[in-house]
């Protein structure tokens, strides 16, 4: 549905042949018609703001990053050492992300910062799925805390970027145990954490269990967050070499994206993998060169055309001989 809508809109606008339709549909699950309507509108601007004729695939995936995340700010002044630290955090969410089977697929990693955020790691269903399953939900944790958990493993040290993370985490950990039932030990028991009821001057928490189940609701909250945490230091653990591979090629490049992931992942080198991303912008550069010339191309057979028809007129009407 999404890829259709997305074409009827893709019509009156100058759109590149290399934008794939389908990838877009893909990595806009849970947008509307006019969400999508909007996106285009959006990279028809960037491709205009660039000096771009036509609508690019990049111009698309950042409008719809924009969307997500807010815009890229490419003017902050970033010291070498925070580059440094997000690049580790972000690679730890992405190759946490990318080795657990219930995560979303790793589209992007990037050290740009955007939004609140000082790097984002980007991953985006390949389907529309409404149900989180626990797996999916004890995935998502621990991609959450790889973050964290890289920056513990080769900064030595841990900093304050993680606090969205950590935030995020436990909300979740909580509805698990609170909202959705999912602590074996507790059982399928709704505990009100969210019923918030109007006592006389302020709104206060309606407590409707006992301290000691408080008590337990924590720990088993606890339970999650540590074993998540252990399991991404696993993960993160046994996967130095390309950690340091995605590092070294964030520190260079700033953005990757899914193929350079998949690369890394698959044991290339930082060197094999920039050569792989310098090849690939030679051969864009090309084909937006090859497509210019194709439209100039085209511009002028039209324009010889028009000459034709008019000379062809003015022979008729006798203004002019074939001579
Ligand atoms: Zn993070």
């Amino acid at each position: 549905g999404r890829e259709m809508i997305l074409k009827i809109h893709a019509r009156n606008k100058p759109i590149d042949s290399s934008v794939d339709f389908k990838n877009i549909a893909r990595l806009t699950s849970g947008f509307s018609g006019a969400d999508l309507e909007n996106l285009l509108n959006e990279a028809a601007i960037l491709a205009a703001r660039n000096n771009r004729k036509r609508v690019t695939m990049t111009d698309i995936t950042e409008s719809i990053n924009k969307v997500l995340m807010g815009p890229q700010k490419k003017s902050r002044i970033i010291t070498e050492n925070d580059k440094r630290i997000t690049a580790y955090h972000e690679s730890g969410h992405a190759i946490v992300g990318k080795v657990l089977t219930h995560c979303d697929v790793v589209q992007e990693v990037s050290i740009i910062p955007r939004g609140m955020a000082a790097g984002y790691t980007l991953s985006r269903p390949d389907k529309d799925e409404e149900h989180m399953s626990y797996n999916k939900l004890i995935d998502n944790i621990t991609m959450m805390l790889g973050g964290r958990v890289a920056e513990e493993i080769f900064i030595k040290d841990v900093s304050t970027g993680a606090s969205n993370d950590i935030e995020r985490a436990t909300k979740i950990a909580r509805k698990m145990v609170t909202e959705w039932g999912m602590s074996a030990k507790l059982g399928a028991i709704n505990f009100g954490s969210s019923n918030e009821v109007f006592l006389g001057r302020d709104y206060q928490n309606q407590v409707t269990y006992s301290e000691k189940t408080a008590a337990e609701i924590d720990s088993e909250i606890d339970k999650i967050i540590k074993s998540c945490y252990a399991n991404a230091k696993k993960i993160i653990t046994s996967r130095i070499k390309e950690m340091n591979t995605m590092v070294s090629v964030l520190l260079e490049k700033e953005t990757i994206y899914f193929n350079e992931v998949e690369l890394i992942m698959k044991g290339k080198t930082a060197k094999q993998v920039l050569s792989f991303m310098e090849k690939e912008e030679i051969r864009n550069k090309a084909k937006i060169e090859i497509e210019r010339a194709e439209a100039e191309l085209e511009r002028a057979k039209k324009e010889q055309a028009i000459r034709i028809k008019t000379a062809e007129a003015l022979k008729n009407g006798g203004v002019i001989n074939n001579e």
